[in-house]
C-alpha cells in the first residue's frame, strides 16, 4: 500500500508560545515574532534556525511556523511553507487574499526570519500574501550556515512586486543573523 496521508507539526513549544489575542503592529514586531521563533526552534532543537509568521490586516496572528524539515523528513517543511499551510488550513482558502471566486477577502502579511529560499519564494508567489516581511538575507544565511538557499530570479523582489506583492528587506537583520551565526557556530547538524 502506498502512503496516501501526510501530517505535519510544530514542535510542542509552539503551543501558546504566542498569545492569540495581542496584535504586532509595525514591520519590526513582526519580523522580531518570526526570528523569536527561530531562536526558539534552534533552542528546543526541534528544527532548523527559522521561523515565520502570517498576520491578517489586524495585525493578528494567523499562524506561525518553524522549520521542521529533519525532525519530519520532509524538504519543503520550511518555517515559511508551515506558517502559509497552516494559515490556509485554518482560514480554508488556498489563497490567503482570495475566496473561491478571486476575490479579495482581506490583506496578508508574511514575515519570515530569512529571506526566502527558492522553495519558499515559489510558494510565496501563490499563497494568496500582499506584503513580505524579511529578516536575514540570503548571503547572510549562506554566510554563517551551510544553509544552500537555491536559484532565485535575478530581480526576485521584482516579480513579487509585478504579482502585488510588497517586499520589505532588512528588517531587524542583525537579530536574525544573531540566530544564524550561534546555529552555524555550534555545529549542529541534527536538526
Ligand atoms: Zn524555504
Amino acid at each position: 500500500m502506498l502512503p496516501a496521508t501526510v501530517q505535519l507539526d510544530l514542535p510542542e513549544w509552539a503551543h501558546g508560545v504566542v498569545d492569540p489575542a495581542r496584535t504586532w503592529p509595525g514591520d519590526e514586531a513582526k519580523v522580531r515574532l518570526a526570528i523569536d521563533l527561530s531562536r526558539r526552534n534552534i533552542e528546543a532543537q526541534s528544527g532548523g534556525p527559522f521561523g515565520a509568521a502570517v498576520f491578517d490586516a489586524d495585525d493578528r496572528l494567523v499562524a506561525i511556523g518553524v522549520n521542521r524539515v529533519l525532525p519530519q523528513h520532509c524538504s519543503v517543511a520550511h518555517a515559511e511553507t508551515m506558517a502559509l499551510m497552516l494559515a490556509q488550513q485554518h482560514l480554508g482558502r488556498a489563497r490567503l487574499n482570495r475566496d473561491l471566486d478571486g476575490l479579495p477577502v482581506g490583506r496578508y502579511v508574511l514575515a519570515t526570519s530569512a529571506q526566502p529560499c527558492c522553495q519558499c519564494y515559489g510558494a510565496t508567489v501563490w499563497a494568496g500574501i500582499d506584503r513580505l516581511l524579511i529578516g536575514a538575507r540570503s548571503a547572510d544565511v549562506e554566510a554563517l550556515t551551510e544553509f544552500d538557499e537555491g536559484p532565485l530570479p535575478a530581480d526576485w523582489p521584482g516579480e513579487l512586486e509585478r504579482r502585488g506583492i510588497e517586499v520589505v528587506r532588512d528588517i531587524a537583520r542583525e537579530a536574525a543573523c544573531e540566530v544564524l551565526a550561534a546555529y552555524g557556530s555550534s555545529g549542529a547538524r541534527h536538526y
